[in-house]
């Protein structure tokens, strides 16, 4: 039977929670930390199921979503317990560097033991795990199929969320100590802000306008020995990528990705032929013995945008803003949910510290600058990107990347050093350091081809 969360009774007359806009990753983890200091009202537009689903707030929740190994430690650090749990409902343990086979522009990257580990899950059995554990909180109460209209309140201090239940049409006023936008990429946060007579948010936008098509299979009980494929896009030759992971329930998504007017479509029959055009077959070779489980979804929503609430001219004292809502990332380096994570992580220190609003969009804005740059770095250098040109810095940093992707198909050190910045457990520098940056400067001939199945993992 379909299970769903009660939502609660209004908070009593008089008492004023903090209110987190949106239950999704960013929320659920943002209303964690608060009720360590608050009575948390946590608003979601849908219904949220307690089985794990995917939902129309969350219509990324169909395509992969691999929680990199910083995001996995940091949500095991908010929330003990949640990797063995999450194993426990179905999820996979993969160990970045030996079990994901990796298809770069220069070959396969070299594959060895590690301990940059990840669990491959579904994003709802992600999501269902975080929050089974946050609303056991007392402290919180979930609101949902309750929208976010609009906040009231000065250009220097919000009072209220207006919010509509959905279900009766109903608005309610409810008072607030403190707002967090946790609402996702579709965050209505420049209106409220307008409304309240704040003057614009500054933005910045890079488009590589890529596509993503994902479609879940069964497969066959075949020996093999990896537990994941990925192959990279890299423009300008190559821009079409994939991937393959396992998930709960025995099954496994793939998703595939392409750019501007090649993007994969929603036609189930397009799906085999686009993954067997990738720069490795190995995808389209698993897939073509395996039964599919679903129709083929798609979304375009990957631009990366981020707004730079640490140069606001005014905001509310009162109002926080974290997840998507502050800084979207290009989900092909799958960086949004470790973001998000660690921006949960800051808001706690901040409010341990009675550091202010202000000073948390300051450091958020550090917590951004990696990811972001990575992101953009590589998007930059696909065709047809928008929001550029590339700096110099960038341009120098995606030649020398491209060094250390080839340099990793023959020498471990590369690889593993990529894999952990990308990862976010190790800061960029660590691409810089000598044994590295020596092997990302020797010519070699191309790594282990493509066309042949990923080598084996060294022991
Ligand atoms: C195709 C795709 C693939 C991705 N793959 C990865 C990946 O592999 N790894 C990774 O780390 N990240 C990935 N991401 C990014 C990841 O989904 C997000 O970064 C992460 O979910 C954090 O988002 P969030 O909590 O800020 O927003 P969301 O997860 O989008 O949640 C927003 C919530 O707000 C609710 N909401 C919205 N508006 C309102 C309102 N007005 N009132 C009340 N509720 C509202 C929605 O219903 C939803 O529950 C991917 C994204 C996309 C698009």
């Amino acid at each position: 039977m379909t299970r769903m969360h009660n939502t609660a009774p209004p908070a009593a007359a008089g008492q004023a929670d903090a209110v987190v806009v949106g239950a999704g990753l960013a929320g659920l983890l943002a209303a964690h930390v608060l009720a360590r200091r608050h009575q948390v009202t946590l608003l979601d537009s849908d219904q949220i199921l307690t089985t794990p689903t995917t939902r129309s707030g969350v219509p990324q929740g169909r395509h992969v979503h691999a929680l990199f190994a910083q995001g996995l430690r940091t949500v095991e650090a908010l929330l003990p317990g949640f990797t063995d749990e999450l194993c426990r409902r179905g999820g996979h343990r993969i160990d970045v560097c030996k079990d994901l086979a990796i298809a770069t522009p220069h070959g396969w990257g070299t594959r060895f033991p590690s301990d940059l580990r990840v669990v491959g899950a579904s994003r709802p059995l992600i999501e269902a795990v975080i929050r089974d554990r946050v609303l056991d909180n007392p402290r919180i109460r979930l609101l949902q199929r309750h929208r976010a209209d609009s906040v009231t309140g000065t250009e220097h201090h919000v009072n209220a969320v207006i919010t509509r239940n959905l279900d009766t049409g109903r608005t309610t006023a409810l008072p607030t100590c403190l707002v967090v936008d946790a609402s996702g990429r579709g965050s209505r946060l420049p209106n409220w802000l307008a409304e309240l007579g704040c003057p614009p948010l500054p933005e910045t936008t890079v488009d590589a306008h890529i596509g993503y098509a994902t479609r879940l299979y069964r497969l066959p009980e075949d020996p093999r020995d990896w537990r994941a494929l990925y192959a990279l896009p890299s423009g300008p030759a190559i821009t079409r990528g994939g991937v393959l992971a396992p998930i709960e329930g025995n099954r496994w998504i793939a998703s595939l990705s392409g750019t501007g007017t090649d993007r994969p479509t929603p036609r189930q029959d397009s799906f085999l032929p686009f993954a067997r055009s990738l720069a490795t077959p190995a995808i389209a070779d698993v897939l073509a013995d395996a039964t599919p489980l679903s129709d083929v979804a798609c979304s375009h929503s990957t631009a990366n945008r981020r707004r730079h609430l640490d140069q606001a001219q005014q905001l509310p004292d009162n109002l926080l803003v974290l997840g998507d809502a502050a800084c979207a990332l290009n989900p092909l380096y799958a960086q949004g949910m470790t973001v998000a994570a660690r921006s949960a992580v800051l808001l706690d220190t901040c409010l341990a510290s009675g550091a202010g609003t202000h000073r948390f969009h300051h450091r958020q804005k550090k917590l951004h600058d990696t990811p972001w740059l990575l992101a953009t770095t590589a998007d930059l250098r696909l065709p047809g990107s928008t929001g550029g040109p590339p700096t110099r810095y960038q341009q120098t940093l995606g030649r020398y990347l491209d060094r250390v992707l080839a340099a990793g198909t023959h020498d471990p050190h590369p690889q593993a050093a990529f894999l952990s910045v990308l990862n976010m457990v190790r800061p960029p520098a660590t691409l810089l350091a000598p044994r590295v940056a020596l092997s990302a400067m020797r010519t070699r001939p191309p790594g282990p081809s493509l066309t042949a199945p990923p080598p084996a993992p060294t022991t």
